[in-house]
């Protein structure tokens, strides 16, 4: 990788983690540097299932792409949106509508690396390269501009990626911001890290040192994130029960729990 980095240039830093990157490594993804694989040797110990917690995120990410094409959603804007895995927001929602747009949203310089190679050929998805604490400058990015019509309604998503958010960043305004650009109808998506256990608190403790973000907000605080729109149902609740398409285990374990999330729609 160290040959790569040289390639991308120096907007990649290889001497501490990123957050794209350590998730691509529970992702066991190869677009990762000893250092994200050693903050995430740290994070096993107080998680062991950690690599199982980011499967079920993108497992619930697909079904509720699924589920917002089903409601008639053909526009998603994916903020925080990672590195290309498997699975992309995209190839969800082309699948089952080949028309469907989507913007994927990221600060790290390479999701765009990457997301470049990976939409080449594809008109109807563009990756922008910014910070989701700015709204109106994602809004008036020419990619969201050219592709998603602000007077039809938006799948807007922040999938894993609101925990990263400090609260004096103010996360609760940053969505408002969004939600107000799109009309009723459009659809907010979002998963969380949850204070959900003993271990979810030292884990926030490690996040927070090693990484410098991960607030493991409680059920309360998620919700809020909501709103005014409307939640589906069942509203926040831990991953695997995000109308699960497999039998769920009646009692979960520390990882099922260590993710919330839900889907609302704007009235
Ligand atoms: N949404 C994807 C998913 O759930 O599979 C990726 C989640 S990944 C854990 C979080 C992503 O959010 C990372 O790629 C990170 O670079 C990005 N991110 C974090 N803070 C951000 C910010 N302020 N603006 C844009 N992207 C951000």
């Amino acid at each position: 990788m160290a040959e790569k980095a040289d390639e991308w240039g120096s907007a990649i830093d290889t001497t501490r983690p990123s957050i794209a990157r350590a998730y691509d490594v529970v992702l066991h993804g190869k677009d990762n540097f000893e250092v994200d694989r050693a903050f995430v040797a740290e994070i096993v110990k107080v998680i062991p299932e950690i690599y199982d917690v980011a499967t079920y995120n993108r497992q619930v990410l697909g079904r509720g792409v699924r589920y917002l094409i089903e409601q008639g959603i053909t526009q998603f804007l994916d903020l925080g949106s990672g590195l290309p895995t498997v699975e992309n927001t995209h190839q969800v929602a082309q699948r089952a509508n080949p028309e469907s747009r989507v913007v994927y949203v990221d600060n790290d310089p390479m999701v765009l690396a990457h997301g470049r190679a990976l939409l080449a050929e594809n008109e109807n998805t563009a990756v922008v390269t910014s910070d989701l604490r700015d709204p109106a400058a994602i809004l008036a990015d020419e990619s969201v501009q050219r592709l998603i019509d602000l007077g039809r309604p938006v799948g807007v998503m922040l999938v894993g990626v609101l925990h990263h958010l400090h609260d004096d960043e103010d996360p609760r305004g940053i969505v408002e911001a969004y939600m107000a650009a799109v009309p009723s109808g459009s659809y907010l998506f979002i998963t969380h890290f949850c204070d959900s256990s003993q271990d979810s608190r030292d884990a926030e403790k490690k996040y927070l040192a090693l990484l410098g973000t991960g607030r493991f907000r409680t059920v309360e605080e998620i919700t809020t994130f909501f709103g005014d729109a409307e939640l589906v149902e069942p509203g926040v609740v831990p991953l695997p029960l995000w109308r699960p398409e497999e039998p769920v285990p009646a009692e979960l374990t520390v990882g099922q729990r260590l993710m919330f999330g839900g889907i609302a729609r704007k009235l």
